[in-house]
């Protein structure tokens, strides 16, 4: 992180996009609890911080009138606790930019936090406006990202910011430097054998990531509604389970491509199938390739649980990213909980990304078993299938 920051103003961008009740209380207040480590320490080395980050969709959800939901899509409602966590005062400024935010900012004391309101007011965060981000960078000498779960979109705030800023005046904060760091783990010299687990509802999502994982996975596990499209491509009987039809062909080149590249592609042998998509649906084990007309898979199936179990156990690294059946409802929930449990048993390097895995990992009570649980869903998904994202980049070129 940044050295030399006494008495310096650091805007730092962070991800509080956390999910409210409507009492406007944060529910789960895990992405502000893991920014706190890089705001403690830019406080401690003497610096003031105005912290700038999006919160939900304001301009897709506009109310009836067409006017922007400022209440509902106001940060201020991360206020309190984040004052309470930094023990100390959290000035709060209506507007992310403009002369009344640039007056609070331009003469603040060392120690002080100033939280912008939601840069997504603004078409021009989204649109990577390059004046919009030079009204952004004037409330700071220095810059800092801490957003890894932001990283994967060219915005204001996340990346053309970071042009106003030398060098030496920008860097990651602890999160992003340990989200990083995590992941290049995985996927440079990971430790051996390498089993990758991927679940969810499409192909279409992950296709980029499973052909990544070709080239340095030992085994790849593929669970959760997208398995149905590889049972399709094997001439399976699927029923009415998710299938992506444009994908087959290439779900049937993924697995010829594991064979040649000696990767074990292990998809769930059994199922559990429902007759309808509902908790109250009927439901039974089938074998995954051989659904009965009508009925659905919507979870893995007790003989899939042990086969990925027994995987997980003699891994030296684990990524798991997507849940293994439809995880929402109770009766077709247990193979993501179990995969959840299995993986925090394993005394290798395990990386856990995605918000319904996370979820999953934190309900089963074994995130503290977790290697590392990353905040990125969309932007762990790009890091990993190697694209470059522009909130990193921004930051080393
Ligand atoms: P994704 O956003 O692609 O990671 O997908 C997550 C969603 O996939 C969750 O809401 C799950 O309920 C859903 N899902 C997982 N397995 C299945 C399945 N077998 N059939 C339908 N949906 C599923």
């Amino acid at each position: 992180m940044l050295s030399n920051i006494q008495g310096k103003r650091v805007l730092c961008r962070v991800d509080f996009n956390v999910p409210l009740n409507a009492a406007f209380e944060i529910t789960d207040t895990t992405r502000i609890d893991r920014t706190l480590p890089t705001l403690r320490q830019l406080l401690s080395d003497g610096a003031s911080i105005i912290l700038m980050a999006h919160f939900g969709r304001p301009l897709k959800k506009k109310k009836d009138d067409g006017s922007i939901d400022t209440e509902k899509y106001s940060l201020i409602h991360v206020v309190p606790y984040l004052a309470k966590s930094l023990g100390r005062e959290v000035l709060f400024c209506e507007d992310c930019i403009g002369e009344k935010a640039i007056s609070i900012t331009a003469n603040l004391e060392p120690g002080q936090v100033v939280l912008l309101e939601n840069t997504r007011f603004y078409p021009e965060e989204k649109n990577g406006d390059l004046d919009f981000a030079a009204k952004l960078a004037k409330h700071g000498d220095a810059y800092v990202n801490d957003a890894f779960g932001a990283a994967h979109r060219a915005h204001a705030s996340t990346s053309i910011v970071a042009n106003f800023f030398e060098p030496e005046n920008k860097s990651f904060g602890l999160l992003m430097e340990e989200e990083i760091a995590n992941a290049k783990k995985v996927m440079k010299n990971p430790a051996r054998p390498c089993v990758a687990i991927f679940g969810g509802a499409k192909v279409s999502d992950k296709i980029k990531l499973i052909e990544r994982f070709m080239d340095f996975a030992d085994t790849i596990v593929i669970g959760g509604g997208m398995s149905y499209t590889f049972f399709k491509a094997m001439e399976g009987e699927i029923g009415r389970s998710l299938c992506e039809d444009d994908y087959v062909n290439l779900a049937r080149d993924l697995i010829e491509r594991a064979k040649e590249y000696g990767v074990n592609l292990l998809l769930p042998k059994d199922s559990i199938i429902a007759d309808d998509f509902s908790n109250t649906a009927n439901f039974k084990i089938s074998p995954s390739g051989e659904i009965d007309e009508g009925w659905m898979g919507l979870d893995i199936g007790p003989q899939a649980i042990a086969d990925i179990k027994a995987s997980i156990r003699q891994a030296g690294t684990i990524i798991w990213n997507g849940p293994l059946g439809v995880f929402e409802m109770s009766n077709f929930a247990k193979g993501t909980m179990e995969i959840a449990k299995s993986i925090a048993s394993n005394d290798g390097f395990s990386l856990v990304g995605g918000g319904d895995s996370v979820a999953a990992v934190n309900a089963s009570g074994v995130a503290d078993k977790i290697g590392f649980i990353s905040t990125g869903g969309g932007a762990l998904l790009e890091f990993l299938e190697g694209k470059s994202l522009p909130g990193i980049k921004a930051i080393e070129s």
